[in-house]
Formats: structure tokens, sequence, C-alpha cells
């Protein structure tokens, strides 16, 4: 598997080992581009920092806490709003953010002062809240403030509060993987096991690694619900503060994006005993196998079956109508980290759709060895990459559809590349079986959509086609399909609401009966 070299990086001649083609014939990886370490100056990054790996990526989805971020205030806007994780409170961590707003005169004489007043000062102007997280950033920790120690000194004057403190500053780290780490260990040393929770299953998890972006943690708390057993919290999607100081408790960690957050469950398997079971709630075969083996893990397999056949049955048709039409439709697949192994292969197997390349901003070496394993010969495999490397790849290899972020995505807009938003979504969620139909619609829509083909028209000057009036769905997607395919009454197109996830709030679910010696136990 050779390595790749682009055009427009020879003058970087770092950036060579970054990028491998996978060869042909190899199943699994002899060579892998370096990843995880810091970006090369002259190349532009589209990493974030490792304050931003912490507060914007883990801390903020938690739902019932002010959060609050120790430094200028330009830190805490770049971190705001923009990945879509929803709460059942009403969206309160993702409509307000808060920070100290240093200036140079707290940069000279400090700035600790001045932070108490703004967390006292916060908690009064939220009565309600009595939760808080405090973040560290670049120019706090560079002038040593001990966010710590004011904290303290807060929750001894506030009794009935409780803040948490996260050292993660832009610089503790490569990228914003060094910010995942960061707040994974200080949640656990700080917090974990100083709330008592109340124990409802006699099957009882930690949902770890999931951020409900767009509602997936909802989705998957249904079929877990519905299997009777009880998710004690999500590390961090949609979760309560308390939830989350109570993870000592669970019988078993089930981790969905272990790039972010597999080194939380370590500890507490170090700690507590409690084990991990690695999942993936994107496609239907990978999410019926999870199901399955955490149904199988507390000998209630047949729960997991039920739920699987019901859904299979419902969505299955939906999915196969777009997988008629997007078969052999070629995609870059760009996301931050764990997605580009979630999804490698199963897009391929589900929707029809074909890796031409996998990158990764801040993924490990790990993460690329199970991508590149994943996908098939050809794929072009980039860590880190810069904007020119964007381009050129996306030039050489002539996707159908690039699925990224927003930044990339606009690169890719401007040489009329459609993308799909796969860190916030388009239309989400895109989790569970209904989430999955909803992705494949929203990649039919991206390579389809009119849209893309008139916007490379240039309307001061160039003719704008009359003859065609509405361009139809038969015209676009279903010209070259069999008649069978086309009339197909079994094959279906999505027939979900736009929003598919309010619903599942305040659903009531069967009681269970509990084991007897399990419930003497407590
Ligand atoms: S690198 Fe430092 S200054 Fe820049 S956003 Fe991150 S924490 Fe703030």
């Amino acid at each position: 598997m050779p390595y790749h070299e682009f055009e427009c990086s020879t003058c970087i001649p770092e950036r060579k080992k970054h990028a491998v083609t996978k060869g042909v014939g190899e199943n699994l990886t002899s060579c892998l581009p370096l990843g995880y370490l810091k970006t090369i100056p002259g190349s532009m990054s589209e990493r974030g920092c490792a304050y931003c790996g912490a507060k914007h990526v883990i801390g903020t989805p938690m739902k019932d806490v002010i959060h609050l971020s120790h430094g200028p205030v330009g830190c805490t806007y770049d971190t705001w709003q923009t990945k879509r994780y929803i709460s059942d409170n009403n969206n309160l961590q993702i409509r307000y953010t808060f920070a100290s707003d240093v200036k140079e005169k707290n940069i000279v004489f400090g700035a600790e002062k001045m932070l108490k007043q703004n967390i006292i000062e916060a908690f009064r102007a939220f009565p309600s809240m009595k939760r808080m997280t405090i973040y560290q950033t670049c120019a706090t920790a560079l002038i040593g403030d001990d966010i710590a120690a004011i904290a303290e000194e807060v929750m001894q004057e506030m009794p009935d509060v409780d803040i948490f403190v996260c050292n993660s500053p832009g610089f503790a780290g490569p990228s914003q993987s060094g910010g995942h780490h960061k707040i994974n260990i200080a949640w656990m040393n700080q917090k974990v096991g100083t709330f008592e929770p109340k124990i409802t299953s006699d099957y009882v998890i930690n949902y770890v690694g999931e951020y409900n972006i767009q509602g997936d943690q909802e989705v998957m708390l249904d079929y877990f619900k519905r299997m009777g057993v009880q998710v004690l919290s999500t590390f961090t999607g949609n979760a309560s503060y308390d939830d989350l100081r109570a993870m000592h408790r669970a019988h078993l960690n089930v981790l969905e994006c272990a790039r972010s957050a597999e080194y939380i469950c370590n500890e507490l398997r170090v700690k507590y005993g409690i084990p991990r079971l690695d999942i993936d709630g994107f496609g239907f075969e990978p999410l019926s196998a999870s199901l399955r083996k955490v149904g199988l893990f507390f000998g209630i397999e047949e729960r997991a079956q039920t739920i699987i056949e019901e859904e299979t049955a419902k969505w299955r048709p939906q999915l196969d109508w777009y997988k008629e039409r997007l078969k052999g439709k070629r995609v870059c697949l760009w996301p931050g980290g764990s997605k580009l192994w979630h999804w490698a292969n199963v897009i391929q197997e589900e929707m029809g759709v074909k890796v031409v390349s996998l990158y990764t901003k801040f993924g490990h070496q790990g993460d690329m060895e199970k991508g590149i394993a994943r996908c098939g010969e050809g794929a072009l495999a980039i860590d880190d990459p810069n904007e020119l490397e964007v381009l050129e790849a996306m030039k050489k290899l002539k996707p159908d559809v690039i699925f990224t972020g927003k930044r990339p995505g606009e690169v890719a807009k401007k040489i009329r590349v459609p993308y799909l938003n796969i860190h916030a979504y388009h239309n989400g969620p895109y989790k569970g079986f209904e989430g999955w139909v909803r992705l494949a619609r929203d990649i039919y829509n991206a390579i389809y959509s009119p849209i893309h083909q008139l916007s490379g028209l240039d309307i001061s000057k160039d003719e704008i086609p009359t003859d065609k009036g509405f361009v139809t769905r038969k015209m676009l997607s279903d010209a070259n399909l069999g008649e069978d395919i086309v009339s197909s009454t079994h094959l279906q197109e999505y027939t979900g609401r736009y929003d598919c996830v309010s619903s599942l709030r305040g659903k009531t679910y069967p009681a269970f009966e509990r084991k007897p010696i399990a419930s003497a136990a407590e």
C-alpha cells in the first residue's frame, strides 16, 4: 500500500507519510498514514483545539448545566451551537453559552476574582440551575489561574451547587482528541461515585460516547427501554449531570464512539470492574448485532430479536428503495474520527455507495487501520488533510458526494460537489433503523438534487435550459432502472415524519418483572 504524495504538498515533505492508497488484493493494512501528530507548520489544518474537544464535543451536550468557559469570548463563540446536540429540556445547553470574557487587564493582573464573580452571577441569573462545568482555555492556563480552587470556594459558600472543572486548554494535545481524553479522565476523577442513583431494572447500563446529535441518543434509548434495560447515564448526549456522577453503579458500559470516550470506559473497568461492550448504532446489520450483544450479555436476547424483526420489517423496504437508486455512487467519507470505520463498509453493503476515500481530522492510527481494512481497493486514506489536498483529492477521485463537516463542506460546494454534514447532520437522527433510512434519503437528495446541476451555471451569461420544465424523479434517478424496480410495490421511499424524535419523549414502556434475587440484593 504505497504512500500517496499530493502535488500541492510537495513543498511540505513531512506530509508524504500522511496519505496512502489501499493496494490491490490487500485485505488488511501493510502500512498506515501517520496520525494523531502535531499539525505540520504550513499545512492549514481543519482540526479543533483540545479545549474544543473537551467542551464542544463532550462537555456541552450535558443538558442541565451552566457551561462556562474561562477565557476570551472568542473561544466560547467558536464552540457554540454548531453541533445540534439537542436535549429534552428545551435545549438549554445550546441556547446559552457562558464565558468569563477575560481581557488584556485580566491577563496582566489575573482573572480569578472575576471568575468567582462570574460563577455566582451565572447561578443567580439561572436560579433553577445548580450544576456547572468550567473549562480552562489557553489564556487563563498560561497565567496560571487556579479554577479548581475558585470552584471549591464557591461550593463552600453555595452548598446546593456542584461544579466540575475541566483543565484542557487549547494546547493540551495535537487536536481535539487530546481534549476528549482530558475530560474523560477529569470526570472520572472528580465526579464518578459522588451520587447514588435509583436502580429500577436488573439490567443497568451506561451508554457511553453518544452525543444525541439531532436525537440519536433518544432513538437508541427507545430500543434499550423496550428491552427493559435501564440507561443509568449517557456520556454525554441529553445527559443529566447527576446521572453521570452515578456511572459507577452500572452493570455494563455500552460504548458507541470509542475514539472520544473509550478512556472513561477503561477507567470504570479498572476502578469498578464494569465491563465494556462496543456497539454501533449506524446501519441495520451493525445495529442488529449490537442489540443482540447487549441482549446476550443480560440473557434477554429474545427481547432484542423482537425489536430487530419489527424494525427491519418496517424500514428495510424503504432502505432498499434508496439502495436501488444509489448503487455505484462514489463517496469521500471524510468525518472527524470513528465514523470512518463505523461507516466504511456498511454504507456500501446496505446502500450500495462505494467509499473512494477516507480521511480523519483527529483520529488515531488505530481508527485508520479499521477504516482501511473495511473499505475497497484503491481507496485513498488521508490523515489531517489541508484544504488544497482536499480539493486535489476531489478533482482526482470525482466523488458523487462527500460526507464531512461544514468547513470542508464549503470547500466542496465551491467546486460543486454535493456534501452531507455528517457531524451535525442534515435531517437526522441517522442512528437507528429509521435514522439509517433518513441518511439514505439525504444522500439521495444530495446527489440527485437539480440544484447541484443548476449551480454550475453562470446565470449572467449562460443559457438557462428551458426545454425540460420540471425535472422529475423518473428523469433523475430512475432512468436506468428496470421496470420491476421502478414499479415495485414492495420498495417504498421514506415515509417517516420530519421530526421523528419528539414523539419518543413521554412514551411509556412495558414494565418487565424483576428477578427476585436481584431485588433482594438492592
Ligand atoms: S486554541 Fe486556545 S485560544 Fe484558540 S480556541 Fe482553543 S482554547 Fe481558545
